[in-house]
């Protein structure tokens, strides 16, 4: 996927590196058989595209790996939060203003998380920016997944809790728009399946993997363009000192190597796996 991908940004006309990048992403692995056969990696290159459906593969990994850390740590803190997970939308944009439209949703965002009412019980979020696209319309659709964790103050009385219209009203302001935008609100269940089920919605990697085969070129490029430089994912309050506690890597820009723990490397036979674009699969040298 990765080089139907790049032979895609080749036609687009993008600069050769970027396509050399992307085309050598993950074509050269070197793992080290651990002790029960199984193989680790530890050295490889992986291009960082924000597009590349490897890279992405790997980004997912990690920041569920540390979501996952983060959230036992900050429920060990405060065993009697809560969770909600929010989904902030916007109207359907076409690919030219998705750029734009992300930075608006991100300063709205901040904005949102300053209200008194907002801050008042919260005690850490995570967020990450979806895209999806319609393909009937050929527009786009971004929006921002939450998941929040709050002091168990948050259902008590009128003064606490944030209805959906509240959070719709709040959202609307922020966004400084005239009209009220798609938002949901639900309570994550208080089961530690709930969580992880919150958790696995909110981190699934921004760009879904796309169907390169009916992809048309422009929703490539559109895509490309708007992402430019975004930030998708971020962590904040507890959530976010946590998370330099245990000296997490940064998700989108890390190290792709190794998407868990790092210092685990150990000693074992080393093996080459080397992509042959002929026969479309790993060979062993
Ligand atoms: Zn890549």
């Amino acid at each position: 996927m990765s080089l139907k991908l790049a032979d895609i940004f080749k036609d687009l006309g993008y600069r050769q590196i970027l396509v050399e990048r992307l085309s050598s992403c993950g074509e050269v692995l070197k793992f080290i058989q651990q002790q029960d056969g199984s193989l680790k990696l530890y050295q490889a290159y992986f291009c960082k595209n924000k597009l590349c459906p490897m890279c992405n593969w790997r980004r997912s990994m990690k920041y569920s790996y540390q979501t996952s850390r983060i959230v036992d740590e900050a429920i060990k803190q405060e065993p009697n939060a809560r969770f909600l997970f929010l989904t902030l939308t916007v109207r359907n944009v076409d690919g030219e203003d998705l750029n734009a439209t992300l930075s608006q949703m991100t300063q709205a965002f901040n904005r949102l998380f300053k209200y008194k009412k907002v801050q008042k019980n919260m005690l850490g979020f995570l967020r990450s920016v979806e895209v999806t696209y319609n393909e009937k319309e050929k527009t786009y659709h971004p929006h921002i997944h939450v998941l929040l964790m709050v002091k168990s103050s948050y259902f008590s009385g009128k003064d606490n809790y944030i209805s959906q219209k509240e959070w719709g009203e709040m959202w609307s302001k922020s966004l400084k728009v005239d009209y009220y935008p798609i938002v949901d609100i639900r309570v994550v269940k208080q089961s530690y399946q709930g969580i992880e089920k919150a958790i696995v919605e909110t981190a699934k990697y921004p760009v879904k993997p796309m169907n390169l085969d009916v992809t048309d070129k422009q929703v490539v490029d559109d895509l490309y363009h708007g992402l430019y430089r975004k930030r998708q994912l971020g962590f904040g309050g507890l959530f976010k000192v946590i998370k330099k506690q245990l000296e997490l890597d940064d998700i989108e820009n890390g190290d792709l190597i190794h998407t868990s723990d790092k210092n685990e490397l150990s000693e074992g036979t080393k093996i080459v796996a080397i992509w042959n674009a002929t026969k479309q699969n790993y060979f062993i040298i």
